[in-house]
């Protein structure tokens, strides 16, 4: 297939949504990562979502609406609380676990009675979205397993000749993909944690939000064959992965700084590349923004082995950091 890459002016956002309209594929940004889009209601446009990125099929899409309202065509019931978080936080990187109505197509959902929804903030995203006239299903534009893309240049190392068009933007402000949060039950569950933390979402209802324990836990194999199953389906499968194989060193600042340092004068002794990835202390937002460009640029520059510095933060941006971090290095962590 010959990919369309495509600057965003207002002339390409409408041949992209006409793509979408013939039930085609086209990655686009937004303001967390590049997503892959198709009509969200037509299960064949979706199905070929998870064949371009070799996705597992019960792992469901995130479905993105050009307006809050448009949440009406996906779900029936909305809470009080729903709609308190979408006043506060749409547009923006939050998702929203809602029951579904039953004309969203069971392959959207991954055969989940649930369909995750948000209202991305990047004006390329809502303009495709509202142009397209239909909801777009757009899990992260990358191939399944790999690092997310957050530059046009990610998506088409990973996607060209597999999509009908890629949208070039810019790099994308957040860099981790969105806080998922699940409202089907009293309480709200944090699926995957993002740059919107409990705390902002605490605030914003004004009740307990609990983060799903499983979140920082290795939970699988890679195939998906453990007990302790998360409830986003997502999260049980390998991550983020770079090629190098990846260390995670965890402690004291100086303590973790100097572990590098011996560890990676070990490995280059014995003929490894070795790559570090150590973040300013405390600059959360910048580690969210810079994790995953980071690791494809080591990649790039084909290292064997990533040591990368654990960031101190329990919850919050750093915890939402720290949940790509132990996921790309596959729990291989060593506290000094
Ligand atoms: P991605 O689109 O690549 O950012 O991945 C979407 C994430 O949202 C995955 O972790 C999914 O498992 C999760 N997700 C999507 N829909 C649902 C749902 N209905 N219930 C729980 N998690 C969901
Ligand atoms: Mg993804």
């Amino acid at each position: 297939m010959k990919t369309q890459i495509l600057e965003s002016t207002s002339e390409n956002i409408k041949k992209a949504a006409e793509i979408i309209k013939k039930g085609g594929l086209v990655a686009f940004p937004t303001e967390t990562v590049y997503g892959l889009g198709a009509d969200a209601m037509d299960p064949e446009a979706v199905k070929k979502i998870y064949e371009a990125k070799g996705r597992p099929s019960d792992n469901p899409t995130i479905v993105h609406i050009g307006r809050a309202s448009d949440i009406g065509q996906l779900t029936r019931m909305l809470s009080p609380g729903i709609v308190n978080l979408i006043e506060n936080f749409w547009p923006g990187p939050l998702t929203l676990v809602v029951n579904k109505k039953p004309k969203v197509p069971d392959v959207t959902t991954g055969g989940l009675g649930t369909v995750a929804v948000r209202m991305p903030d990047h004006p390329v995203a809502l303009e495709l979205i509202r142009n397209a006239g239909c909801p777009i299903a757009a899990p992260s534009a990358n191939i399944s397993g790999k690092p997310s893309p957050t530059t046009a240049e990610h998506v088409i190392d990973d996607l060209d000749g597999k999509v009908d068009a890629i949208l070039v933007g810019g790099m994308c402000r957040v860099g981790i993909e969105s806080t998922v949060l699940d409202m089907t039950e009293e309480k709200p569950v944090i699926l995957r944690p993002g740059i919107i933390t409990a705390d902002d979402i605490e605030a914003a209802l004004n009740k307990d939000v609990s983060v799903d324990k499983v979140v920082l836990q290795k939970t699988s194999d890679g195939q998906g064959n453990e007990e302790n199953a998360p409830k986003a389906p997502g999260m049980k499968y390998k991550h983020y992965a770079p090629d190098a194989q990846m260390l995670v060193v965890e402690g004291q600042r100086e303590k973790v700084k100097s572990e590098i340092n011996r560890l990676k004068d070990l490995n280059e002794k014995m003929g490894n590349k070795v790559g570090v990835m150590l973040f300013e202390e405390k600059a959360f937002i910048e580690a969210a923004h810079d994790f995953f460009a980071e690791l494809r640029e080591l990649d790039r520059q084909g290292v064997d082995i990533i040591l990368a510095g654990a960031l101190s933060a329990t919850d919050g941006v750093g915890f939402a950091v720290m949940n790509r971090m132990m996921k790309s290095a596959g729990y291989n962590i060593v506290k000094v």
